[in-house]
């Protein structure tokens, strides 16, 4: 196996009976090999740098239903907020004043939200910030949609494709969502120029190793610029609250073999990976990201835009939450930069 691993280094890809082979045979042994040569590359191109993103939870209203998905539409056990956009400023002020270059609004498929909406609510981040960097995580939309928040100032799109296996897709959503559309949304995305990410939950109920095997055929094929990769975490008040949750094994396995594949790819070590170990995130760095995410959404919202159950930083002021993961980050040898960090393509 670690000739795979080998193999994938230099090649940048495996075949995907060669990709099952070794997602289907990690072991400790496996995974120190892979770790090592994952921090390596990222530390080729990126050093000891880590950058931060600041996320702002907009809204937890959502127009679908997705099985897996704590603030589904049909969860009617959870109080809905929506931000105005005063808040919104007031949280990029927060994290401006701790270092923050980036800022992520995330959101729920929401249709108050109207383009003009998000475009008004871009321009005056984009105006006030003009040195920050603005993703988007805001669902599906048309090309236009998009088209307008690109020309409105954003530079960023986060959009998880989930699974790249349309079997599975399909056992995740209702019918009334559309594998195809999902991978529509993030070429139209790619096409108008914004900085892309793709991304999974590892261990989502029904995935098999030839289920991640397509993830990473999929990533290679799709080249993003960002890639969220976090386990699958149970949320109480959804069809999937007897599912086990995903691995941390597993989740840095994936984050060690996608930075072999996508050597300068911006790869948070997500929130989720901190749900489900309480050194999840510094243990995401050591397989081979690079991005953290500290949550910026004002404290009377944090609890109400739970996605799964046990969601960390749920009580903690920003600037707490911020310094604590500092320090955790500092301790394991690396450095939050002030940067926007934007993809760059060298190495
Ligand atoms: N509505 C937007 C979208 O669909 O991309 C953005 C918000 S959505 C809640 C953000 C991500 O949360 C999803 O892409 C999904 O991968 C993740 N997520 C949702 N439920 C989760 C769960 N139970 N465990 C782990 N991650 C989850």
């Amino acid at each position: 196996m670690k000739t795979l691993i080998d193999k994938l280094e230099r090649e940048h890809i495996l075949s995907k009976q060669e990709l099952v082979a070794l997602i289907s045979n990690r072991n400790p042994e496996l995974d120190q090999y892979l770790f090592a040569k994952a921090v390596a590359v990222r530390r080729k191109n990126f050093g000891n740098d880590i950058y931060i993103r600041g996320l702002i939870e907009l809204t937890n209203f959502c127009k679908n239903d997705c099985f897996y998905c704590g603030i589904r539409k049909s969860n009617r056990n959870i109080e809905r907020y929506r931000l105005t956009d005063e808040q919104v400023l007031a949280c990029c002020q927060t994290g401006y004043e701790l270092g923050f270059r980036t800022f992520v609004l995330q959101g729920g498929e929401d249709p108050y939200f109207t383009d003009d909406r998000i475009c008004t609510m871009i321009g005056a981040i984009k105006s006030s910030y003009p040195d920050c960097a603005l993703t988007l995580s805001l669902g599906e939309k048309s090309h236009a949609s998009y088209q307008a928040y690109y020309q409105a100032g954003a530079d960023r799109y986060l959009l998880r494709h989930e699974t790249a296996d349309e079997t599975h897709y399909n056992k995740l959503h209702p019918g009334s969502m559309s594998f195809a559309n999902r991978r529509q949304c993030l070429y139209d995305l790619k096409e108008i120029g914004f900085q892309v990410g793709c991304g999974i939950m590892v261990g989502s109920p029904y995935q098999a190793a030839e289920c991640l095997a397509e993830d990473i055929l999929f990533m290679h094929e799709f080249d993003p610029e960002m890639v969220g990769i976090g386990p699958f975490i149970p949320h109480h008040d959804t069809p999937f609250a007897e599912e086990p949750a995903g691995s941390l094994e597993m989740t840095m396995f994936m984050l060690g073999l996608v930075r072999l594949v996508l050597p300068n790819a911006l790869l948070p070590s997500t929130t989720a990976l901190g749900t489900i170990h309480p050194q999840g995130r510094e243990l995401g760095i050591m397989a081979g990201a690079n991005v953290v995410m500290p949550n910026l959404s004002p404290l009377e919202v944090r609890r109400k835009y739970l996605l799964y159950d046990n969601k960390i930083c749920t009580e903690d002021e920003a600037v707490e939450g911020f310094h604590e993961l500092q320090r955790k980050i500092d301790k394991i040898g690396y450095r939050i930069v002030v940067d926007r960090g934007d993809y760059k393509k060298t190495g």
